[in-house]
């Protein structure tokens, strides 16, 4: 097992907590010990993960004497909502859950914003613990805080910024993971690579065919870099005033695609693919990387089995959702660009007319 430990103040504080990594540990209860005193938990969790992994979960922490109350979601993005969020809330008060009871959030990404989300507000927080069980949630979502809940007028709206107490990543769980879901998970590896570790990137194409093999020690390795990365961003800028803008490499162009398509048709990983190739050939065409290097990165996702051709939708629809459209007019887009491979940055002069071109040339 390997851990990390995420310090979000200067010094190490009460708000530090592990990343822990390693297979086959979901069972290890002793891993997250110190924040149970009540013997009492409350694991939330959805309709596909719960017949899977909540049993094992549930059996580890009754050896302990800890009780746990389940509470299973409906699975899907769709559930991202006010509704599925008072579920949650019913259950806490229903079961007279108290400001010491954690709440477990045992699922993907859509599990642990929504479970972060309610540990935040119910009763004006109560401790947060996170067993993410897709790569996209142990290599990102469950690291950093950001907790939340789509609006209907845009996704991801409502929300708190809430660390959690422990992360626990068991690889071993990632092994019933949709191969889709796989692929998408690998997309946000890549781009820790991308945006500042470019040795992680060598070792990520060395690594491709095991990675999608799900070799354990390979697995383990990647969502170890992966956080590393995660964390060093997050504690230089945990709300985003500066440097975790990075970490949306591609994402601009990405929620562009997901939005156009209808949230779903594309994962967010896959569109994140694309639009890291649309935002790498812009970087080329302000003169920042050169076309080898916009070939290397196409052939990273191509390697992965992820889309590099983003939907042709015309630059006006593009610049439309991502808001630029009356921005172009103003003159002022940001952009994450790449800098050189390893090495992103915020890029605020993009010329409208580079854009477009740019547009025009990469989508299929
Ligand atoms: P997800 O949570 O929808 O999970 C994908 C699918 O895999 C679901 O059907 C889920 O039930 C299933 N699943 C989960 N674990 C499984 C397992 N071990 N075996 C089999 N099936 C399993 O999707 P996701 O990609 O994990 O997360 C996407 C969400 O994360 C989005 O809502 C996004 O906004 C959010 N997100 C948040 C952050 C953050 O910093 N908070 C960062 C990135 C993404
Ligand atoms: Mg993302």
């Amino acid at each position: 097992m390997k851990t990390i430990t995420v310090d979000l103040d200067a010094t190490p504080s009460e708000r530090s907590y592990p990343i822990h990594i390693g297979s086959a540990i979901l069972s290890q209860i002793e891993l997250i010990m110190t924040h149970l005193p009540r013997k009492r938990v409350a694991i939330v969790t959805n309709t596909t993960v719960a017949p899977l992994y909540l049993e094992r979960l549930r059996s580890a922490l009754e050896k302990q004497d800890v009780a746990s109350v389940p509470i299973i979601l409906p699975d899907g993005e769709e559930y991202k909502n006010w509704q599925t969020l008072n579920l949650i809330f019913d259950a806490l008060l229903t079961n007279r859950c108290e400001r010491g009871t954690p709440v477990i959030a045992l699922g993907g990404g859509v599990v642990g914003d929504l479970a972060g989300f309610a540990a935040a507000t119910y009763l004006r927080g109560v401790p947060f613990i996170q067993y993410p069980t897709t790569l996209l949630a142990q290599v990102d979502s469950s690291v950093g805080g950001k907790t939340g809940i789509n609006h209907p007028l845009g996704k991801n709206m409502i929300g708190a910024f809430y660390q959690p107490k422990v992360v626990v990543a068991d690889s071993t769980i990632l092994e019933t993971l949709p191969e889709r879901e796989l692929r998408a998970g690998i997309a946000e590896v890549i781009k820790y690579g991308l945006i500042r570790d470019s040795a992680f990137l060598v070792w990520i194409e060395q690594n491709m065919t095991k990675l999608l093999a799900r070799d354990p020690e390979v697995l383990i390795e990647a969502i170890y870099r992966s956080c590393r990365n995660k964390a060093e961003v997050v504690e230089a800028d945990e709300h985003e005033s500066g440097v975790r803008a990075l970490l949306n490499l591609g994402h601009t162009f990405g929620h562009a695609i997901e939005n156009a398509l209808g949230y779903g048709t594309w994962l967010h990983g896959e569109a994140v693919a694309a639009g890291t190739v649309l935002a790498a050939e812009l970087s080329r065409r302000m003169g920042m990387i050169s076309q080898i290097d916009v070939e290397r990165i196409r052939n990273i996702y191509v390697q992965a089995g992820l889309p590099v051709a983003a939907p042709n939708l015309g630059p006006e629809k593009y610049l439309h959702l991502m808001g630029l459209d009356k921005k172009v007019a103003g003159g002022k887009m940001r952009f994450i660009l790449l800098q050189r491979i390893g090495e992103a940055m915020v890029h605020s002069d993009v010329p409208a007319g580079v854009l477009t071109e740019t547009l025009l040339g990469c989508t299929a």
